[in-house]
């Protein structure tokens, strides 16, 4: 049996398993389906901090340009207090050493929409649809 022959259920259909499917996919996995409960995917809150060793996966993935399009690669983190003194400052990302750049954040009137490499193919995202049991 082959990486070919298997089927791969992801469920949830977050960052993680998003990523989870594409890296299967990516790993020769063919038949990867991916279900989410929620009816639509869709940006929630501010945005999340990816910091280099991710930012090191989805490149490898081939969704650098995609995540660079939308968000603001920080250079460094500063830390004020109220009255406004510094109290703390690091390098982040590629200043701070990294080869990859890290905490991005989306940019402001940036794409609205996330990318979702599963929209069609072999590894599809069935929304609507929750797991609710697993069994042999
Ligand atoms: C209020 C709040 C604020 C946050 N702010 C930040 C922030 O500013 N920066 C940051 O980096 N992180 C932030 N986080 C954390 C970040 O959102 C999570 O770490 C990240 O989204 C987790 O991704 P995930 O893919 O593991 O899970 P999720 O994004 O939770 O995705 C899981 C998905 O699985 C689906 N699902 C669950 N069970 C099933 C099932 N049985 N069948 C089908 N689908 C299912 C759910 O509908 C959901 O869409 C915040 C979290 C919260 C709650």
């Amino acid at each position: 049996m082959t990486r070919r022959d298997l089927s791969v259920l992801v469920a949830g259909a977050g960052i993680g398993g998003l990523t989870t499917a594409l890296s299967l996919h990516a790993a020769g996995f063919e038949d990867v389906r991916l279900v989410e409960a929620a009816a639509e995917i869709r940006p929630l809150g501010v945005g999340l901090n990816i910091l280099p060793n991710a930012v090191r996966e989805l490149t490898e993935l081939g969704l650098y340009e995609a995540l660079a399009a939308r968000a603001v690669l920080t250079a460094e983190f500063v830390l004020y207090h109220r009255s406004g003194g510094q109290i703390w400052r690091e390098p982040r990302g590629l200043a701070a050493g990294y080869r990859w750049p890290g905490n991005p954040v989306p940019k402001k009137g940036g794409e609205p929409q996330p990318p979702n490499p599963f929209k069609e193919g072999p590894a599809a995202t069935h929304l609507n649809s929750l797991l609710a049991t697993l069994g042999k």
